[in-house]
This record gives C-alpha cells, structure tokens and sequence, in this order.
C-alpha cells in the first residue's frame, strides 16, 4: 500500500513539472559552432548521418508535391532549431518558410542564418520565411503568423516531437500545430528516437543505462513506461543534455488518424540508411558528407540508430 501511495505521489509530481522551460534554456544556451570545431568533434559523423536522413526524407517528400501540385511550396518548419535545414528547403525550391521553435537564441540564429543566405543568394532562387518564439505545446502558432490564414504543404519537425509527449494535452497540441493547416494531400515528416531501441537497450542493462563515450540514456524507474510522460535523459557530447519522453509509435498514429492524417512510411534509421543507400544519387550526397565506410562503423555504435523516420499525408479532400 505505501508503496502504491509513493508511486502515486511521484506520479502527479511528475505530471504537476514542465519540463518546457527546462528545454528552451538548454537549447538556448548551447552555442553554434564553426564548421571546423564541428568535423573535430566525436559526432561530426553522427551529425553528417542525421542531417542525409533528413535530406533524404525531405528531398523525397518534396519530389513527390511537385510531381502532385502545380502551386508554390509552403513549409512549416517545427523545431527549427538554429536553421539546420535552411539549406534543403533552398535546395527544394519552397516559396515560403515559417520556422517556429520555443528557444529565443535558436530562432534568432535561424533567423540570421536565413538572411545570411538571402545576401549570398542572388534573390531569384530564394524563398521568403517568417520567424516565430513559440511553445507549440501550448498554444496555437496561428495568431503569430504574418497572415494568419496561412496554410502549409509540409510540417517538417526534425527530432522534436518527442518533447510533446510529457502528457497529452502537450502531445495534442504539438501535434495539431503540426497538421492543422496542412493542404489536402499535405504531408507531416520527422525524425524522432525509437521508444522499442530505448527500452530494449536499458532493459537489458543492470543500471537503466546506456550509452558509450559519446552519449548516455538513462531511465529513472523500472515500472512499466505510461503513454505520456515516460521520461529518460539522454546526454550527447556537449549537444544535449535534457529531459525527453518515448513517443509510443502506436499511439501517436492513433492521434494522427483522428486529425485525418495516414501513416505512410516509418523506418529505423538502419533500415532507412540500408535502403537509401542503394541509391546512387543518395549515396553520393553521402560520401561527400562522410567517408561511407567509417560511417558505417560510427552508424551502429551510435544513438542516433535507435531512432526512427516517418512521413504521414493528410486525406486528399
Ligand atoms: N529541428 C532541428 C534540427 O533538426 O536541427 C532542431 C532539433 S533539436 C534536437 C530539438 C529542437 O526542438 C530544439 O531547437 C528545441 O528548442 C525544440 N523544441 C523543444 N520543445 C519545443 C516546443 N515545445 N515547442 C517548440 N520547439 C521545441
């Protein structure tokens, strides 16, 4: 019975903490590092192999709306981060960008990053974006757009849903920030940790943890994971250090289905490496990344496998 009683008690302390702000100041703080700091770094492959993923994913999705659409591309980019993916939406010849995140200094970065870019480019092959500080956990993103109307083709939300799933109502709201304002046919895209890897790997360990001189996931308790708010921590070589949540897959489907969204791929990302890799063009945008082979070693030591890529297109009407 005490024991219950605890349970019960750590529970609706960990529902009554928000881990928002936590989030947004570690994110804040971490500094943008030039180029040559980053290829020294242990992850400088890692970081190479992620952002193929994405290119790949977004490249992929992209294709397929031109082939489907005639009008110009608008994209909702949640989590941006400090603009890592500036360069693909470029690349993939979008009209319009809205980057919205919850850290301050991230948007900020991405913003002069964009306009970096924009004085670099020579106008014609660049798109127009907005900026937005915003907890997509907690309010509609509508009201701070530019024009509030405005509707999307593509959410993208790169290794951030994750932070959704403390409970359901943070979880609901990211998750129709993300869908709301799709077009019919338009599609949701993201990357997030693999909730079956994490548990496998920390319950195979004595102490709930896993890792190796790079990264570290630790869970705090042995009983039975909750749909929302199933913490770990997860450290990374000087990139992260925070509080994160499984994302059940099944469950997240479920509530995408409810919002009219189906799903239409989810890959491990050493499924989806193995796959994409066969690809010429794939695989040469990767060996300019990283050498393949000693990515291939990296790859399956890391934790960045343990995560996973999906894609989910709204209903055409
Ligand atoms: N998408 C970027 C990328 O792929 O490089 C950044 C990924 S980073 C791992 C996670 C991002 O999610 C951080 O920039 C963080 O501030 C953002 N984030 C976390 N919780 C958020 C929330 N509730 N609302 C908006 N952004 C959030």
């Amino acid at each position: 019975k005490r024991s219950l009683d605890e349970d019960e008690e750590s529970l609706s302390k960990r529902k009554a903490s928000d881990h928002s702000s936590e989030v947004a100041d570690h994110y804040n703080r971490l500094q943008e590092v030039g180029l040559q700091v980053r290829s020294q770094s242990r992850i400088f492959y890692m970081r190479n192999f992620n952002n193929w993923v994405k290119s790949v994913l977004i490249g992929e999705i992209l294709d397929q709306l031109r082939r489907s659409r005639t009008s110009p591309v608008r994209v909702l980019d949640l989590g941006c981060g400090k603009g890592g993916d500036l360069l693909k939406w470029r690349r993939g010849n979008i009209s319009h960008l809205v980057c919205t995140d919850i850290a301050e200094v991230s948007v900020d970065q991405c913003r002069s990053r964009f306009e970096e870019m924009k004085k670099k480019s020579h106008n014609n092959d660049m798109f127009t974006a907005e900026f937005i500080t915003a907890d997509a956990t907690k309010e509609p993103l509508w009201p701070r757009l530019a024009d509030s109307t405005l509707t999307f083709d593509l959410c993208s939300c790169q290794f951030v849903v994750h932070y959704s799933f403390e409970s359901r109502t943070k979880a609901e709201m990211m998750l129709k920030n993300a869908c709301e304002r799709l077009r019919p046919g338009g599609y949701f895209i993201g990357t997030t940790p693999d909730a079956y890897e994490l548990m496998r790997r920390a319950s195979l360990s004595q102490d709930l943890s896993f890792g190796n001189e790079v990264f570290k996931v630790r869970f705090k308790s042995r009983s039975p994971p909750s749909l929302f708010g199933a913490e770990y921590h997860f450290s990374l070589e000087g990139v992260v250090d925070v509080p994160e949540f499984m994302v059940y897959f099944p469950l997240m489907t479920r509530m995408l289905e409810k919002l009219g969204m189906r799903l239409i791929l989810k890959s491990r990302f050493s499924e989806f490496f193995e796959e994409k890799v066969k690809d010429e063009q794939h695989r040469s945008l990767l060996q300019k990344m990283s050498a393949l082979e000693r990515l291939r070693k990296e790859l399956y030591k890391c934790f960045y496998v343990t995560s996973v890529t999906f894609a989910f297109q709204g209903t055409l009407s």
